[in-house]
């Protein structure tokens, strides 16, 4: 790509506020965010809602606390369409009056007879122009009368090319599309309307944006031209797909970022999935902050074909992140108190937690010992009288021990000889199973740290009872 000048980029993300914030949109926001940062560039956020049926405050709330969430700052805005009704009014009776845009009265009986005799021709359907030439009286006396109407703009019939920053030269033929509808009337304009004179108004350099909008594009293109704004580059961003390669739907994985929060997910491994969703770096890594994409993010490097989402990969992702925390810093991110035994039991906890959410599961145990069948802490073969007498003479070596040898180190050097002597499955199983009544925990040395002597002492002495009724 050119070197582009950095002073001038401005980019936006522009949500329609008519669902929670997708995952799609996030990735386009980070691009966006990440193409104008490492540009000096400005990132702008733009709530269209002009569509006044679909939209909702309650969706507009979720897309921005959502994207403060991710982290993805936004340097100017909201704006809101909404706000704007009168900058487009102003933009549709210029084309009005320059008669590049007409009132159209066809009903919509009228323009499915319309389509479906083209259809029957054997001809692409579009609007057939009944209404471009109405005289302006009858105009007048129409509106006057209350009829019902769309404004149109008068489609030329060129072919329209433009280059596209990641899909190389794009042509369209206009001829195809008629007359479309840019407003329902001067103070309600559609999307590819409002659009073009946001785009304008806010200076916008790069629209980087959805493959999805590829066919939108020609159009904005010529209301650019018949306004005399200027064209900005585009860039649209590959389709984020499922698994099977269809188009990202909710059959497979979840697709509004509120649901991964409300998962486990942390921001910091959104982001870095996010990044990877067609884009990849010079060389080959994996884990990535925001900081660091920024840095090394090209549009050139973003890929054209369709990129799969991978919630394996998110997951793991995850875990790297979680992995990466230190113990206090996680217990805030988990709403647990910093004590000393919830630090422990973090420690303990953190290798194995793929959500947040598992945190619950996996250091249950540690607050309150499972029910448990007393068959469990059988190792292999062992007879249960042998099971038995080796957690007695657990028991008796441990209340031999001080609280303060209760330490992971301290306790393995102890068992060094009780386990040479009975054997190391045929104790620590038993045992392990004891602390914890679960098939997987972490070891037994690091469980007996984090729960202290008195804990210990009391989940092997259940074990002993259990093992006792049976024999
Ligand atoms: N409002 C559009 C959407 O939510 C985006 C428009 C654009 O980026 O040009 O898909």
């Amino acid at each position: 790509m050119a070197t582009v000048k950095s002073k001038n980029i401005r980019v936006r993300i522009a949500p329609s506020p008519t669902g929670y914030l997708h995952i799609g949109t996030a990735r386009t926001a980070l691009f966006n965010l990440l193409f104008a940062k490492h540009n000096n560039g400005k990132f702008v956020l733009r709530i269209e809602d002009t569509d006044l049926e679909r939209s909702d405050k309650k969706f507009e709330k979720d897309i921005i606390e959502s994207l403060k969430w991710l982290g993805l700052a936004w340097d100017e805005g909201p704006y809101r369409q909404s706000d704007r009704l009168e900058i487009y009014e102003k933009y549709v009776n210029k084309l009005l009056n320059e008669n590049l845009a007409y009132y159209c009265f066809c009903s919509k009986e009228d323009l499915e007879t319309e389509r479906q005799t083209m259809l029957a021709q054997g001809l692409a359907p579009k609007y057939s122009g009944r209404c471009r030439d109405l005289k302006s009286e009858e105009v007048k006396k129409r509106l006057d009368a209350g009829a019902s109407h769309v404004i149109r703009f008068k489609t030329p019939e060129a072919r329209v090319t433009f280059k596209d920053l990641i899909r190389g030269e794009i042509s369209f033929d206009a001829a195809l599309l008629g007359d479309m509808t840019i407003a329902k009337d001067p103070k309600i304009p559609l999307y590819n309307f409002a659009v073009v004179v946001d785009d304008e108004e806010m200076k916008i350099s790069h629209v980087i944006r959805g493959e999805d909008h590829i066919a939108n594009t020609p159009k904005q293109i010529l209301l650019q031209k018949a306004l005399g704004f200027k064209t900005p580059q585009y860039a649209h961003l590959p389709l984020i797909l499922d698994p099977d390669r269809s188009k990202m739907s909710k059959r497979y994985s979840a697709t509004s970022i509120q649901e991964y929060r409300d998962q486990g997910y942390l921001p910091q491994a959104i982001i870095n999935f996010l990044a990877f969703l067609g884009w990849h770096p010079k060389e080959e890594r994996e884990i990535m902050s925001l900081k660091e994409l920024i840095k090394e993010f090209e549009l050139n490097r973003v890929q054209k074909a369709g990129a799969v989402f991978n919630i394996e990969k998110l997951g793991w992702l995850n875990m790297q992140y979680i992995k990466s925390f230190d113990n206090s810093e996680l217990a805030e991110t988990l709403g647990v108190a910093a004590t000393e035994e919830n630090l422990k039991i973090i420690d303990l906890t953190k290798p194995r937690m793929k959500k947040l959410s598992e945190f619950k599961d996996l250091a249950g145990f540690f607050f309150n010992l499972p029910e448990y069948d007393s068959k469990k802490l059988i190792w292999k073969t062992t007879p249960i009288s042998t099971t038995l007498e080796n957690l007695q003479a657990v028991e008796k070596l441990l209340s031999e021990l001080t609280e303060k040898q209760f330490s992971k180190e301290n306790l393995e050097s102890v068992f060094s000889e009780i386990t040479k002597e009975r054997g190391r499955g045929e104790v620590l199983w038993p045992l392990r199973f004891a602390l914890s009544g679960l098939d997987a925990s972490p070891g037994p040395f690091e469980i007996m740290e984090a729960l202290g002597k008195k804990e210990t002492l009391k989940r092997l002495q259940i074990a002993i009872q259990k093992l006792e009724s049976r024999s």
